[in-house]
């Protein structure tokens, strides 16, 4: 379905992908879509396809086409540890290295945000004045195409040879998906849903995920997460994808929910706090129908999705008065798991209280037994009681 609209004036070539189903945008009511319906011009996203020193992918998603000149990027980064995977005997997982990600950039100021758009004089990862969804790939990854494995005689070891992309949620330096639109919230599930689809045709394992809060070691305050695609099945994921193929896990925990865990109910997706929480306040927004992977859902549940999403999120940041730190996944299916995967996006918040972080200390680290001292009732209790405001 995909076809090509136009060539820009450096050659990078703009991409539209039609929407696999016309919008019910004007629903929304945000960004004036108005006769979105009669022609159907809005039903379309963008992307753009351009390549930055050393070969990396910039892709820029977008309602509009993005057609502005390249600026001057960051230079590649030279070359240095090569990131490899090594096997732990007694886990039965492997531990991945990753010795260029010490150089990162750590906390820079605004001014030299290397996310925000490329202004003259600033260099940036982007490099134009502007974009809605920025896709690129890591200049310190972690899983990199080139990776080699060392040969030791006391490890078995592998080739880290996944990919790691950052994707800037928004041109603007601060934000985040609580004070997003709902549109910009529903293109980055549309951008979290094409890059599964795209990567996963290589790698078996797609992780789109958002750290979030300096209290977690976010080195970058600009909004964005990251996507990591492994070059196999991750132990956490192959269990938690082995016990969905077993029984629709799920889909139960969706049609027992109990009403006290519930938060949200938007008819195509629900928002609760699973019985079974492993952090304090634990939130997942999950699509009522079963679907593998944000990709396969439909418009009308993307905009659920994108509305819970960001009520959940307004709730955790008003549960104490102060943003929430918090992990947020987006659980897709293995591949070979598609039949029987049921996505989830999972947020897991790091404070326990206004003043108190969850840390994963002695017993969950030793055992792996977790311990929660806020019961998920308790939980949805307090986080219903927040005000998550209106839909504008
Ligand atoms: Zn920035």
């Amino acid at each position: 379905m995909r076809q090509l609209v136009r060539e820009s004036a450096k050659g990078a070539p703009i991409r539209t992908v039609p929407f696999r189903f016309l919008r019910a945008w004007l629903r929304i009511g945000e960004r004036g879509y108005s006769g979105a319906g009669q022609t159907g011009e809005a039903d379309l996203y963008t992307l753009r396809e351009h390549r930055l020193p050393g070969g990396r992918d910039l892709l820029l998603y977008g309602r509009a086409v993005h057609d502005e000149a390249p600026g001057l990027a960051l230079p590649a980064e030279p070359s240095g540890a090569e990131p490899h995977l090594r096997w732990h005997p007694l886990q039965g997982e492997w531990v991945a290295y990753a010795g260029a990600r010490q150089a990162r950039t750590f906390l820079p100021e605004a001014a030299a945000c290397p996310l925000c758009p490329a202004k003259e004089g600033r260099l940036g990862e982007i490099p134009f004045t502007g974009f809605e969804v920025a896709v690129f790939e890591n200049r310190f990854p972690a899983l990199a195409a080139a990776s080699a494995a060392p040969v030791l005689a006391s490890v078995e070891t592998a080739p880290a040879a996944g990919r790691c992309e950052v994707v800037v949620f928004s041109a603007d330096h601060t934000g985040g998906l609580g004070s997003f639109s709902l549109d910009r919230l529903a293109l980055l599930i549309e951008v979290w849903g094409a890059r599964v689809e795209a990567l996963g045709k290589t790698y078996p394992y797609i992780l789109p995920f958002e750290n979030r809060g300096e209290e977690i070691g976010v080195t970058l305050h600009h909004p964005h997460g990251q996507i990591y695609a492994f070059p196999f099945v991750p132990v956490r994921a192959a269990r938690a994808a082995g016990a969905q193929a077993e029984a629709p896990v799920v889909a139960r925990l969706i049609e027992t929910a109990d009403s006290a865990l519930v938060l949200d109910d938007d008819g195509e997706a629900l928002a609760l706090v699973p019985p079974f929480a492993m952090y304090p306040y634990e939130t997942w927004i999950v699509p009522r129908r079963r679907v593998p992977g944000p990709a396969a859902l439909r418009p009308s549940e993307i905009e659920a999705m994108a509305r819970l999403l960001r009520r959940g999120v307004r709730r955790l940041d008003g549960l104490f008065g102060r943003p929430m730190p918090y992990i947020l996944i987006v659980q897709t299916a293995p591949r070979g798991f598609e039949n029987s995967f049921h996505m989830t996006i999972e947020i897991r918040p790091f404070l326990r209280d206004a003043n108190k972080l969850k840390y994963l200390a002695g017993v969950e680290q030793g055992s792996g037994v977790f311990l929660v001292d806020v019961p998920p009732e308790l939980a949805a209790e307090r986080l219903r009681a927040v005000s998550p405001g209106g839909e504008a």
